[in-house]
């Protein structure tokens, strides 16, 4: 059975586990760290350099996951700890404006055109809860649109079809939101213009905004099809609702503009987070400004943080930004090209065994979705549900015992960074050949 053949042990990691799951709900602090989708005992990392991360019991791996997204220039980047020693040694928190708070606003506001005005937070959560409130009490409308298969945090009212750890776990609609909560909020199915077009004529002048991952991830990656983000962004000027972005997790990745440089439509509100926090706690929201303006204390809608554009996550986040725009971004070459090698050697690897499967795209970010979906591949999450989970669950487990650090769950795209060399890919190269062919044995649970 192929789930013996991959039994390897992980002693320290798995004590850890239990003495955490003592401690702490299911053993971890955000849900999809624990393995449920794949089995087995999560790995305990202790330290992380470029593409390498190290377990509790000694292990190294080439890491794909990269803190789902954050190290895009690797683990434990020179200068961007020197920057946060730097920044850490002068005091942790003042809770006072500082300067790196408005170095790294303006890099953002620089590199990216439809944010005029930008509001620091801490979490993605946090960015996309307050620019849809901001959507509210800019519109007085209280309706948001949605999309199935969609991950914008664990934000009450966005909590519905939500993709990521929601979508590993099979989780219905959440326990703990409310009928109230949640009852403003359309889930529509992704990629379906008509769908939006006729909850607009539903509920004409009544919705504050339409909120889409940029190029959706938390799903496995299924881009939008041409004109699709356009025409979302055309039915809410026509209506007077806000088109919100979420580029939390395609922000300075997907692209050096993120999605927004692959195809250009302008958004009234954008939210960031991973790779601008440079590993840190840190992420904004930001566009229109006289949408901004509404905010606190320039205007009525109220948005606070004791740690929101915090020291040492600033510096981080500023060290980030400006590494990845050096020499002309040069950075995002080596990201789109350990994105390329590694999606043509699975490719390989997989076609070679004979796994059917759809690889997914969006700039340099990408997914394999295993099961027959044809030429159509996986357009909304209905299709993304559809995938053959017991084949990723064996292919997971052989990449890992060969030292290959996978995101545990089908739904997860795989991260590179600059750092993945050639060294690092061919670690993955060697791995692939035995993993394809677990995914080829695998059978259902
Ligand atoms: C990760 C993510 C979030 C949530 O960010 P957190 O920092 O985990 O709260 C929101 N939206 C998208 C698209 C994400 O990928």
């Amino acid at each position: 059975m192929a789930f013996v053949t991959y039994s390897y042990s992980a002693p320290v990691s798995q004590s850890l586990f239990e003495r955490a799951a003592a401690v702490t709900p299911g053993g971890v602090n955000s849900p999809v760290r624990a393995f449920r989708a794949v089995g087995g005992t999560p790995r305990f990392m202790v330290s992380g350099t470029g593409p390498y991360l190290t377990d509790a019991d000694g292990r190294e791996y080439v890491d794909l996951v990269c803190s789902w997204g954050p190290m895009i220039l690797g683990h434990a980047q020179p200068e961007v700890v020197e920057a946060v020693q730097k920044a850490v040694a002068k005091g942790t928190s003042f809770g006072t404006p500082g300067e790196d708070e408005v170095v790294l606003a303006e890099e953002i506001v620089s590199r990216i055109d439809p944010v005029e005005q930008v509001r620091l937070v801490s979490s993605g959560t946090e960015a996309t809860m307050s620019a849809i409130r901001l959507a509210r009490g800019f519109t007085g409308r209280a309706k948001v649109i949605k999309f199935a298969g969609c991950y914008h945090g664990h934000v009450d009212a966005l909590l519905a079809s939500a993709g990521s750890g929601v979508a590993t776990l099979g989780l219905p609609d959440t326990p703990g939101v409310t009928g109230a909560q949640a009852g403003d909020t359309i889930v529509l199915p992704y990629n379906d213009l008509d769908a939006v077009r006729e909850a607009f004529a539903a509920y004409p002048r009544e919705i504050a905004c339409v909120i889409t991952e940029a190029a959706p991830g938390n799903m496995g990656i299924v881009p939008p099809l041409p004109g699709f983000n356009q025409g979302l962004k055309d039915l809410c000027q026509a209506d007077g609702a806000l088109y919100i972005s979420d580029e939390v997790m395609t922000g300075f990745r997907a692209s050096k503009r993120g999605w927004y440089g692959i195809d250009g439509v302008v958004p009234d509100l954008m939210t960031f987070g991973k790779v601008m926090g440079g590993g840190f706690p840190a992420a904004a929201f930001g566009g229109r400004k006289d949408v901004m303006a509404h905010l606190a204390p320039a205007g009525p809608v109220y948005q606070a943080g004791t740690l929101s554009g915090n020291p040492v996550a600033a510096a981080a986040g500023v060290a980030q930004l400006r590494l990845l725009a050096a020499d002309d971004f040069a950075a995002y070459d080596k990201v789109d090209a350990a994105s390329r090698q590694v999606r043509e050697l699975t490719v390989e690897a997989l076609n070679k065994e004979g796994v059917a499967h759809t690889l997914q795209t969006a700039g340099n970010m990408f997914s394999f979705f295993f099961g027959d979906y044809g030429d159509a591949g996986v357009t909304d999450y209905e299709a993304a549900r559809r995938q053959e989970s017991f084949r990723f669950t064996a292919f997971f487990h052989s990449m890992l015992a060969q030292g290959v650090y996978l995101p545990p769950s089908g739904f997860e795209i795989w991260f590179v960074s600059s750092t993945h060399d050639e060294r690092a890919v061919q670690r993955i190269a060697d791995a692939l050949p035995a993993a394809a062919r677990a995914a080829a044995e695998a059978v259902p649970a």
